[in-house]
C-alpha cells in the first residue's frame, strides 16, 4: 500500500478506490431524509464500481461513525457554495484538481458559457466519463478532463486543453494534499498561482495545524479500526473489518500552512474550522470523540493582485 513516486491507480484501487469511497458517502447523504445537497450520480458511481468487484465499507460504518458522514457532506455542501458563489461574481473558467467522481460538472447550476476542466489520473476520470455517457448524463457546463498525474505537466496539459490564464479561474482542492508529498503541495499551489489572473478564486480543504501529528494520527487510526472491526461484526457478510487505512496512503509530513502561503502570495483569504463548519450546517460530531473530526479548514482565496 505504500506509496511511490509516479505510482498509479484504477478506481477501485490504492488512491483511486478514496474517490469512491467519497461517491459511497454522498451517495448515503443523498439517500438521508434531509440532505444538504443532491448528487444522484454517486450510486451510479458506486453501482458501475461494485460491477466491476468494488466491496463498498458497510452502511454500520457511517451510521457508527456519525462525524464521518457529517464531515464528507459538510465538505461538499461547502465546495458546492464556493462555486455558486464564484459563478456569481462572473467567473466561468473552473478547475477542479483530482477531480474524483466528483459530479458538479453535471448537477450544479453553472452560469451560461462555464468551461469546467478536470484533473486526475487518466484511469479515473476515464471510469467516470465512461459511466456517466452509458447513462446518458449530460453535464450542466462544458466538462473537459484532463487526464494526467498532478505530480507531471499539468499546467501545460491544461493550456493545452484550452485554459486560459488571462481569465479569472475558480480553482478546487477537495480531498486531495494528503495524497501529495509536502513538496509536491508547494509546487502545486505555485503553479495555481502563476495560472491565476487576478480575481481568481482557490478553494482548499487544508490539512495543516497539527493534523500530521503523529500522536493524533495514531489515536485516529485506532479509533477507525475498532469502528471497522464492530461494523464488520454486524454486518451479514462480513465486510469492513479488513478494509485498509485511508492513512497509509497519505505522505504524514508537515506542510506549509495553506492560509499563509496564499496571504504571503497577494491573495485575500478567509477560513473555517472543521468542527465549525460541522456546526454550520447541523452536522456536529455531538458525542463523538474528537479524533474522529478530522483536523482540517476550508480555506477560501480570492487573488487580489
Ligand atoms: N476531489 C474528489 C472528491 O472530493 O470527490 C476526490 C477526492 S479522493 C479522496 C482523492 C482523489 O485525488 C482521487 O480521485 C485520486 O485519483 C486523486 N489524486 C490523488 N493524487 C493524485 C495525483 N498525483 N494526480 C492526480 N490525481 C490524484
Amino acid at each position: 500500500m505504500a506509496r511511490t513516486d509516479g505510482d498509479s491507480w484504477g478506481i477501485t484501487e490504492s488512491v483511486g478506490a478514496t474517490a469512491l469511497g467519497v461517491a459511497w458517502s454522498r451517495a448515503l447523504e443523498q439517500n438521508t431524509e434531509c440532505p444538504l445537497f443532491t448528487d444522484p450520480y454517486a450510486q451510479m458511481f458506486v453501482d458501475a464500481a461494485v460491477e466491476q468487484g468494488w466491496q463498498p465499507p458497510p452502511a454500520q460504518m457511517a451510521e457508527r461513525i456519525r462525524s464521518i458522514g457529517g464531515y464528507a457532506a459538510s465538505r461538499t455542501k461547502w465546495f458546492d457554495e464556493f462555486f455558486i458563489a464564484a459563478g456569481a461574481n462572473g467567473i466561468d473558467q473552473v478547475v477542479i484538481l483530482a477531480a474524483g467522481l466528483d459530479a458538479r460538472a453535471w448537477r450544479l447550476p453553472w452560469i451560461g458559457g462555464t468551461v469546467v476542466y478536470e484533473i486526475d489520473q487518466p484511469r479515473v476520470l476515464a471510469f467516470k466519463v465512461d459511466t456517466m455517457r452509458r447513462h446518458e448524463v449530460q453535464p450542466t457546463a462544458r466538462y473537459i478532463p484532463v487526464p494526467i498525474d498532478l505530480r507531471e505537466d499539468w499546467p501545460r496539459a491544461l493550456r493545452d486543453a484550452g485554459f486560459d490564464a488571462s481569465e479569472p479561474t475558480a480553482w478546487a482542492a477537495e480531498g486531495l494534499l494528503p495524497y501529495l508529498p509536502a513538496s509536491g503541495q508547494d509546487l502545486l499551489f505555485e503553479r495555481i498561482h502563476r495560472l491565476s489572473a487576478r480575481g481568481s478564486r482557490v478553494g482548499v480543504e487544508s490539512f495543516d495545524a497539527g493534523f500530521f501529528e503523529p500522536g493524533y494520527l495514531e489515536s485516529r487510526r485506532q479509533r477507525l479500526a475498532e469502528y471497522r472491526r464492530q461494523a464488520g461484526e454486524e454486518d451479514p457478510n462480513g465486510a469492513g473489518g479488513d478494509a485498509f487505512d485511508v492513512q497509509d496512503l497519505w505522505y504524514t509530513e508537515e506542510r506549509t500552512e495553506v492560509t499563509a502561503w496564499l496571504t504571503d502570495h497577494g491573495w485575500d483569504v478567509t477560513s473555517i474550522g472543521a468542527a465549525d463548519l460541522m456546526d454550520r450546517y447541523g452536522r456536529c460530531a455531538a458525542g463523538e470523540p474528537d479524533d474522529t473530526t478530522p483536523r482540517t479548514a476550508f480555506v477560501e482565496g480570492q487573488r487580489a493582485c
